[in-house]
């Protein structure tokens, strides 16, 4: 076979699963090691041929895979791999730019900033933040915190929320800075007025945090922080400020230092894509750059590896670059209002159904809320829900109490998809 026809073979593939997914359990029907007691002990002598994968996907991954493309997939965050972001995967790996330097990928580099900037136009960013790719939140934050750590070297606590996401605790353990969380209001928002920010170079405010999406007043923390580093991680909710309606929540974001948005969370970016602005890109430079001979260049450019850790990079832009073009501002609108109104509607339901409770304000596209009743009745019908196959949701701990979330992030997620969680998740609980 030629790569053409595998290559049409596997965009056949692909387009089959995308419109039948809806119809495979979300939640892989497997149990830990079911997966490697199929695969052959011994690595091929000899070459297959690709369809050999193919089929192989049939038969042992896709059974083995919990679908994140699932409309009815809601736990965690959910997310969409979009059929552009696809497309543009393909040709990333064909093209296989390594971005090192300027030189090496002139395309690759002069994309991502200015996609970033584009991005930063959408959102409502401040005009001249300098933009870049890593792959994930947690790579930006700790790139973030150690650019901070960098500016003010006398000072080794980082500062965030009770409600912050354990990635902040992880970079915080890498970078050997100490950790000191403030606590939250009755709405799990930080708390400025208890903010002690006393030997901190760093303070992160989190725009959507995990377990709730509460947001953290990130103007009340800038008023505060002094020449403390402001980070606002928004991986999550940065994404909804393309809608004007939504941007209450960027407030005070101006007065970061650095701010994060998960694109692979809610703008339709398989994973992975994470976006880091920075209003100090000196600071960043400062931190990281470190050109050995061999990459020295009379080019007159600054290369992204001079302001993040990796050195090579993936041509990740260009995926950004066909969802921000096919979608336009319109379409990202359009799937983010949706989801908003989707959550909406089902916490309704739950409000105004007996023997149910909402367990916090609902900002954007996640209902955090449980049965009345023990914590194990609430993780028994989760449990039962999500062995069902029909959905999949998560959970977390609000005071002391075992809650359920509702996560709505999939472009293919429809009222009835949201229909049918009410009825699983009730029929479970009788
Ligand atoms: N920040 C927040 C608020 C999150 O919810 C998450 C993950 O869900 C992260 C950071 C970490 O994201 P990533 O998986 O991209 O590292």
């Amino acid at each position: 076979m030629s790569f053409r026809e595998d290559g049409h073979a596997a965009v056949d593939w692909a387009a089959r699963y995308l419109e039948g997914v809806g119809a495979l359990p979300v939640l892989a029907q497997v149990e830990p090691g079911e997966l490697r007691s199929q695969l052959p002990p011994e690595p091929p002598e000899r070459g297959e041929p690709f369809q050999a994968i193919l089929d192989d996907l049939d038969r042992l991954i896709v059974p083995a895979t919990t679908h994140w493309q699932h409309p009815r997939f809601f736990a965690y965050f959910a997310t969409t791999g979009s059929e552009p972001g696809i497309l543009a995967e393909l040709l990333i790996a064909t093209l296989n730019s390594v971005g090192i330097l300027w030189r090496t990928a002139p395309a690759l580099a002069e994309l991502e900033e200015h996609v970033l900037g584009w991005l930063a136009r959408l959102l409502g960013l401040p005009a001249g933040w300098h933009g870049h790719i890593e792959d994930t939140a947690s790579t930006a934050t700790m790139t973030a915190l150690a650019a901070a750590r960098a500016a003010l070297p006398d000072r080794r606590v980082v500062v965030c929320s009770e409600q912050a996401h354990s990635s902040v605790d992880k970079a915080a353990r890498l970078l050997e800075l100490d950790l000191r969380k403030a606590p939250v209001d009755a709405e799990f928002r930080l708390r400025p007025d208890l903010l002690d920010l006393d030997g901190a170079c760093a303070v992160v405010a989190t725009v959507g945090t995990t377990s709730t999406t509460s947001v953290d007043p990130v103007a009340e923390t800038a008023a505060r922080k002094g020449d403390v580093w402001l980070h606002v991680d928004a991986a999550y909710a940065g994404s909804s400020w393309v809608c004007p309606e939504l941007r209450w929540s960027a407030a005070g974001v101006e007065h970061a230092d650095s701010l994060v948005v998960n694109a692979h969370k809610w703008l339709l970016a398989p994973m992975d894509c994470s976006c880091l602005w920075t209003a100090r890109p000196q600071a960043f430079r400062a931190a990281f750059s470190l050109v050995p001979e061999y990459l020295r260049t009379p080019d007159d450019v600054v290369s992204l590896s001079e302001v993040s850790f990796p050195l090579g990079r993936r041509f990740r832009a260009l995926k950004l670059w066909a969802i921000l073009r096919c979608y336009g501002r319109e379409g990202l609108q359009r799937v983010i209002r949706e989801h908003v109104r989707l959550a909406e509607l089902f916490e309704g339901w739950v409000r105004e159904e007996p023997g149910w409770e909402l367990c916090a304000p609902r900002p954007l596209s996640v209902v955090c809320f449980r049965r009345q009743g023990s914590d194990e009745e609430n993780e028994a019908i989760m449990e039962r829900a999500n062995a069902s196959g029909e959905i999949f949701l998560s959970h977390t701990r609000l005071n002391d109490r075992f809650v359920l979330r509702l996560a709505i992030g999939n472009a293919r997620t429809t009222e009835e998809d949201v229909r049918r969680a009410w009825e699983v998740l009730r029929s479970c609980a009788r």
